[in-house]
Protein backbone atom coordinates (compact mmCIF):
# COMPACT_ATOMS: atom_id res chain seq x y z
CA UNK A 1 0.00 0.00 0.00
CA UNK A 2 0.87 3.55 -0.58
CA UNK A 3 1.94 4.87 2.98
CA UNK A 4 1.69 8.47 2.52
CA UNK A 5 -0.13 10.97 5.03
CA UNK A 6 0.81 14.72 4.80
CA UNK A 7 -0.80 16.85 7.78
CA UNK A 8 -0.72 20.28 6.39
CA UNK A 9 -3.13 21.83 8.90
CA UNK A 10 -3.35 25.45 7.08
CA UNK A 11 -6.10 26.62 4.75
CA UNK A 12 -4.16 27.91 2.13
CA UNK A 13 -2.79 26.47 -1.61
CA UNK A 14 -0.35 24.12 0.64
CA UNK A 15 -3.15 22.98 2.82
CA UNK A 16 -5.17 22.29 -0.54
CA UNK A 17 -2.32 20.32 -1.88
CA UNK A 18 -1.83 18.33 0.95
CA UNK A 19 -5.29 17.10 1.28
CA UNK A 20 -5.15 16.29 -2.86
CA UNK A 21 -2.21 14.17 -1.90
CA UNK A 22 -4.12 12.48 1.14
CA UNK A 23 -6.99 11.93 -1.51
CA UNK A 24 -4.90 10.81 -4.08
CA UNK A 25 -3.33 7.84 -1.70
CA UNK A 26 -6.67 6.50 -0.52
CA UNK A 27 -8.06 6.32 -3.37
CA UNK A 28 -4.97 4.36 -5.16
CA UNK A 29 -4.50 2.29 -2.21
CA UNK A 30 -8.59 1.45 -2.79
CA UNK A 31 -7.82 0.75 -6.53
CA UNK A 32 -5.01 -1.94 -5.97
CA UNK A 33 -6.99 -3.51 -3.22
CA UNK A 34 -9.58 -3.99 -5.13
CA UNK A 35 -7.25 -5.33 -7.95
CA UNK A 36 -6.22 -7.53 -5.85
CA UNK A 37 -9.81 -9.12 -4.82
CA UNK A 38 -10.75 -9.05 -8.83
CA UNK A 39 -7.94 -11.27 -9.55
CA UNK A 40 -8.28 -13.26 -6.22
CA UNK A 41 -11.69 -13.62 -7.81
CA UNK A 42 -11.22 -14.89 -10.88
CA UNK A 43 -8.43 -17.41 -9.45
CA UNK A 44 -11.19 -19.05 -7.63
CA UNK A 45 -13.94 -18.84 -9.87
CA UNK A 46 -11.78 -20.74 -12.43
CA UNK A 47 -9.57 -23.20 -10.28
CA UNK A 48 -12.92 -24.87 -9.04
CA UNK A 49 -14.12 -25.94 -12.29
CA UNK A 50 -10.63 -26.97 -13.75
CA UNK A 51 -10.15 -29.77 -10.31
CA UNK A 52 -12.92 -30.82 -11.38
CA UNK A 53 -12.21 -31.37 -14.73
CA UNK A 54 -8.69 -32.47 -13.70
CA UNK A 55 -10.60 -34.67 -11.15
CA UNK A 56 -13.46 -36.61 -13.03
CA UNK A 57 -10.53 -36.61 -16.37
CA UNK A 58 -8.62 -38.79 -14.25
CA UNK A 59 -11.61 -40.97 -12.75
CA UNK A 60 -11.85 -41.78 -16.63
CA UNK A 61 -8.20 -42.13 -17.74
CA UNK A 62 -8.15 -44.56 -15.18
CA UNK A 63 -11.33 -46.92 -15.69
CA UNK A 64 -12.55 -45.96 -12.02
CA UNK A 65 -16.20 -46.35 -12.26
CA UNK A 66 -18.12 -49.28 -12.00
CA UNK A 67 -21.58 -48.71 -14.51
CA UNK A 68 -21.53 -46.91 -17.81
CA UNK A 69 -24.60 -44.67 -15.86
CA UNK A 70 -21.54 -43.49 -13.40
CA UNK A 71 -19.22 -42.81 -16.83
CA UNK A 72 -21.89 -41.33 -18.45
CA UNK A 73 -22.45 -38.63 -15.19
CA UNK A 74 -18.70 -37.94 -15.31
CA UNK A 75 -18.76 -37.14 -18.65
CA UNK A 76 -21.69 -34.64 -17.91
CA UNK A 77 -19.77 -33.19 -15.19
CA UNK A 78 -16.94 -32.37 -17.61
CA UNK A 79 -18.99 -30.83 -19.90
CA UNK A 80 -20.96 -28.81 -17.39
CA UNK A 81 -18.17 -27.44 -15.85
CA UNK A 82 -16.09 -26.75 -19.41
CA UNK A 83 -19.61 -24.83 -20.34
CA UNK A 84 -19.69 -22.82 -17.29
CA UNK A 85 -15.94 -21.96 -17.97
CA UNK A 86 -16.68 -20.70 -21.24
CA UNK A 87 -19.39 -18.22 -19.93
CA UNK A 88 -17.33 -16.99 -17.17
CA UNK A 89 -14.32 -16.07 -19.84
CA UNK A 90 -17.35 -14.49 -22.30
CA UNK A 91 -18.73 -12.92 -19.27
CA UNK A 92 -15.49 -11.67 -18.17
CA UNK A 93 -14.37 -10.19 -21.74
CA UNK A 94 -17.94 -8.47 -21.85
CA UNK A 95 -17.20 -6.50 -18.59
CA UNK A 96 -13.95 -5.32 -19.14
CA UNK A 97 -14.87 -3.65 -22.42
CA UNK A 98 -17.53 -2.32 -20.97
CA UNK A 99 -15.30 -0.77 -17.99
CA UNK A 100 -12.70 0.35 -20.74
CA UNK A 101 -15.88 2.10 -22.31
CA UNK A 102 -15.20 -0.33 -25.58
CA UNK A 103 -18.78 -1.76 -26.17
CA UNK A 104 -20.52 -0.18 -29.72
CA UNK A 105 -23.92 -0.05 -28.68
CA UNK A 106 -26.20 0.30 -31.98
CA UNK A 107 -28.75 2.99 -30.84
CA UNK A 108 -31.61 3.22 -31.99
CA UNK A 109 -35.27 3.69 -31.22
CA UNK A 110 -36.78 0.68 -29.59
CA UNK A 111 -40.29 -0.55 -27.95
CA UNK A 112 -39.36 -1.70 -25.09
CA UNK A 113 -42.72 -3.85 -24.61
CA UNK A 114 -41.65 -5.80 -27.84
CA UNK A 115 -38.03 -6.66 -26.13
CA UNK A 116 -39.64 -7.66 -23.16
CA UNK A 117 -41.96 -10.15 -25.17
CA UNK A 118 -39.21 -11.71 -27.00
CA UNK A 119 -37.55 -11.86 -23.67
CA UNK A 120 -40.51 -13.42 -22.01
CA UNK A 121 -40.59 -15.82 -25.07
CA UNK A 122 -36.76 -16.79 -24.43
CA UNK A 123 -37.40 -17.59 -20.53
CA UNK A 124 -40.95 -19.25 -20.85
CA UNK A 125 -39.64 -23.07 -21.27
CA UNK A 126 -37.66 -22.20 -18.18
CA UNK A 127 -40.73 -21.00 -16.01
CA UNK A 128 -42.85 -24.25 -17.36
CA UNK A 129 -40.22 -26.70 -15.89
CA UNK A 130 -39.88 -25.03 -12.99
CA UNK A 131 -43.50 -24.95 -12.56
CA UNK A 132 -44.11 -21.15 -11.92
CA UNK A 133 -46.82 -19.00 -12.96
CA UNK A 134 -46.07 -15.93 -15.26
CA UNK A 135 -47.74 -12.54 -14.69
CA UNK A 136 -47.45 -10.07 -17.34
CA UNK A 137 -48.81 -6.35 -17.55
CA UNK A 138 -47.81 -5.02 -20.49
CA UNK A 139 -48.86 -1.35 -22.15
CA UNK A 140 -48.26 -1.76 -26.10
CA UNK A 141 -48.41 1.80 -26.15
CA UNK A 142 -45.00 2.76 -24.16
CA UNK A 143 -43.18 5.75 -25.94
CA UNK A 144 -40.00 4.82 -27.58
CA UNK A 145 -36.86 4.52 -26.14
CA UNK A 146 -33.39 5.07 -27.35
CA UNK A 147 -31.24 1.98 -26.76
CA UNK A 148 -29.70 -0.96 -28.53
CA UNK A 149 -32.60 -3.92 -29.23
CA UNK A 150 -29.84 -6.68 -28.85
CA UNK A 151 -28.46 -5.45 -25.30
CA UNK A 152 -31.65 -4.14 -24.15
CA UNK A 153 -33.02 -8.34 -24.34
CA UNK A 154 -30.28 -9.17 -23.31
CA UNK A 155 -30.71 -7.50 -20.01
CA UNK A 156 -34.54 -8.68 -19.74
CA UNK A 157 -33.37 -12.43 -20.15
CA UNK A 158 -30.72 -12.09 -17.54
CA UNK A 159 -32.74 -10.60 -14.86
CA UNK A 160 -35.94 -13.13 -15.91
CA UNK A 161 -33.67 -16.04 -15.17
CA UNK A 162 -32.34 -14.77 -12.19
CA UNK A 163 -36.34 -14.41 -11.23
CA UNK A 164 -36.39 -18.12 -12.35
CA UNK A 165 -33.33 -19.78 -11.12
CA UNK A 166 -34.15 -18.54 -7.10
CA UNK A 167 -37.86 -19.04 -6.69
CA UNK A 168 -38.91 -21.99 -5.76
CA UNK A 169 -42.73 -21.53 -6.00
CA UNK A 170 -45.34 -18.74 -6.88
CA UNK A 171 -44.54 -16.61 -9.78
CA UNK A 172 -42.84 -14.02 -11.94
CA UNK A 173 -44.39 -11.10 -12.55
CA UNK A 174 -43.38 -8.13 -15.31
CA UNK A 175 -45.12 -5.20 -16.04
CA UNK A 176 -44.51 -2.12 -18.30
CA UNK A 177 -45.97 1.27 -18.33
CA UNK A 178 -44.99 4.90 -18.92
CA UNK A 179 -45.44 8.02 -16.92
CA UNK A 180 -43.31 11.68 -16.69
CA UNK A 181 -41.07 10.46 -19.96
CA UNK A 182 -39.44 7.70 -18.82
CA UNK A 183 -40.32 4.63 -19.82
CA UNK A 184 -40.66 1.58 -16.44
CA UNK A 185 -40.20 -2.15 -16.03
CA UNK A 186 -40.44 -4.09 -13.05
CA UNK A 187 -39.26 -7.93 -12.74
CA UNK A 188 -40.83 -9.64 -9.97
CA UNK A 189 -40.65 -13.00 -8.30
CA UNK A 190 -42.11 -14.47 -5.12
CA UNK A 191 -38.38 -16.09 -4.24
CA UNK A 192 -35.84 -16.73 -1.68
CA UNK A 193 -35.18 -13.04 -1.52
CA UNK A 194 -32.17 -11.53 -0.97
CA UNK A 195 -30.78 -10.21 2.46
CA UNK A 196 -30.77 -6.63 3.54
CA UNK A 197 -27.02 -6.23 4.07
CA UNK A 198 -26.18 -7.98 0.51
CA UNK A 199 -28.62 -5.52 -1.25
CA UNK A 200 -26.31 -2.88 -2.12
CA UNK A 201 -23.42 -5.14 -3.16
CA UNK A 202 -25.26 -7.54 -5.43
CA UNK A 203 -24.39 -5.07 -8.93
CA UNK A 204 -21.16 -6.18 -7.65
CA UNK A 205 -18.64 -8.37 -9.68
CA UNK A 206 -18.58 -11.98 -8.14
CA UNK A 207 -21.28 -10.80 -5.60
CA UNK A 208 -23.15 -13.47 -4.57
CA UNK A 209 -25.41 -14.28 -1.59
CA UNK A 210 -24.88 -17.89 -1.22
CA UNK A 211 -22.00 -18.97 -3.01
CA UNK A 212 -22.93 -22.26 -3.61
CA UNK A 213 -26.27 -22.64 -4.38
CA UNK A 214 -25.78 -19.89 -7.09
CA UNK A 215 -22.96 -22.17 -8.70
CA UNK A 216 -25.12 -25.08 -8.33
CA UNK A 217 -27.58 -23.44 -10.67
CA UNK A 218 -24.91 -22.04 -13.31
CA UNK A 219 -24.49 -18.79 -12.02
CA UNK A 220 -20.74 -16.50 -12.89
CA UNK A 221 -22.03 -14.09 -10.68
CA UNK A 222 -21.43 -11.50 -13.18
CA UNK A 223 -25.14 -11.36 -14.58
CA UNK A 224 -26.03 -8.36 -12.80
CA UNK A 225 -22.60 -6.02 -13.04
CA UNK A 226 -23.45 -6.64 -16.54
CA UNK A 227 -26.58 -5.62 -16.46
CA UNK A 228 -26.02 -2.45 -14.20
CA UNK A 229 -23.28 -1.49 -17.00
CA UNK A 230 -25.81 -1.77 -19.72
CA UNK A 231 -28.37 -0.45 -18.53
CA UNK A 232 -26.10 2.83 -17.46
CA UNK A 233 -24.71 2.85 -21.07
CA UNK A 234 -28.66 3.38 -22.60
CA UNK A 235 -28.79 5.77 -20.05
CA UNK A 236 -31.19 3.67 -17.12
CA UNK A 237 -31.73 3.57 -14.13
CA UNK A 238 -32.02 -0.25 -12.13
CA UNK A 239 -32.64 -0.32 -8.57
CA UNK A 240 -33.74 -3.53 -6.25
CA UNK A 241 -35.88 -4.16 -3.30
CA UNK A 242 -35.94 -7.89 -1.37
CA UNK A 243 -37.19 -9.61 1.61
CA UNK A 244 -35.47 -13.15 2.62
CA UNK A 245 -38.24 -15.74 1.93
CA UNK A 246 -40.64 -13.40 -0.12
CA UNK A 247 -39.04 -12.16 -2.81
CA UNK A 248 -37.35 -9.66 -5.37
CA UNK A 249 -38.38 -6.69 -7.31
CA UNK A 250 -35.89 -5.00 -9.88
CA UNK A 251 -36.92 -1.60 -11.03
CA UNK A 252 -35.82 -0.29 -14.31
CA UNK A 253 -36.21 3.18 -15.83
CA UNK A 254 -35.09 4.41 -19.31
CA UNK A 255 -35.76 8.11 -20.52
CA UNK A 256 -38.48 8.00 -23.38
CA UNK A 257 -36.67 9.17 -26.83
CA UNK A 258 -37.26 13.12 -28.24
P1 LIG B 1 -25.29 -15.26 -10.45
O1 LIG B 1 -24.64 -15.69 -11.71
O2 LIG B 1 -24.64 -15.80 -9.22
O3 LIG B 1 -26.77 -15.40 -10.45
P2 LIG B 1 -25.74 -12.39 -10.65
O4 LIG B 1 -24.76 -11.28 -10.81
O5 LIG B 1 -26.77 -12.57 -11.72
O6 LIG B 1 -24.90 -13.70 -10.41
O7 LIG B 1 -26.49 -12.17 -9.27
C1 LIG B 1 -25.71 -11.92 -8.09
C2 LIG B 1 -26.36 -12.55 -6.86
O8 LIG B 1 -27.57 -11.83 -6.56
C3 LIG B 1 -26.78 -14.00 -7.06
O9 LIG B 1 -25.74 -14.88 -6.75
C4 LIG B 1 -27.92 -14.13 -6.07
O10 LIG B 1 -27.41 -14.39 -4.78
C5 LIG B 1 -28.56 -12.73 -6.06
N1 LIG B 1 -29.78 -12.62 -6.90
C6 LIG B 1 -29.86 -12.13 -8.15
N2 LIG B 1 -31.13 -12.12 -8.60
C7 LIG B 1 -31.89 -12.64 -7.61
C8 LIG B 1 -33.29 -12.90 -7.42
N3 LIG B 1 -34.19 -12.64 -8.39
N4 LIG B 1 -33.69 -13.44 -6.23
C9 LIG B 1 -32.79 -13.70 -5.26
N5 LIG B 1 -31.47 -13.48 -5.36
C10 LIG B 1 -31.01 -12.95 -6.51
Amino acid sequence: NLDIRVSIPSNDEIGSLGKAINDLALETNRYRSNRREFFANISHELRTPISYLKGYAEVLKQDLYQTEEERQQYLKIIDDETERMIRLINDLFELSKMEEGKIDLQMNAIDLTDVIETALFKVRIDLKKEGLTLKSQLDRNVPYIEGDGIRLEQIFTNLLRNAVRYTEKGSVSVKIWSALNKVHVIIEDTGIGIPVEDLPLIFERFHRVEKSRSRELGGTGLGLAIVKNLVELQNGTISVNSQVGKGTRFQLSFPAAE
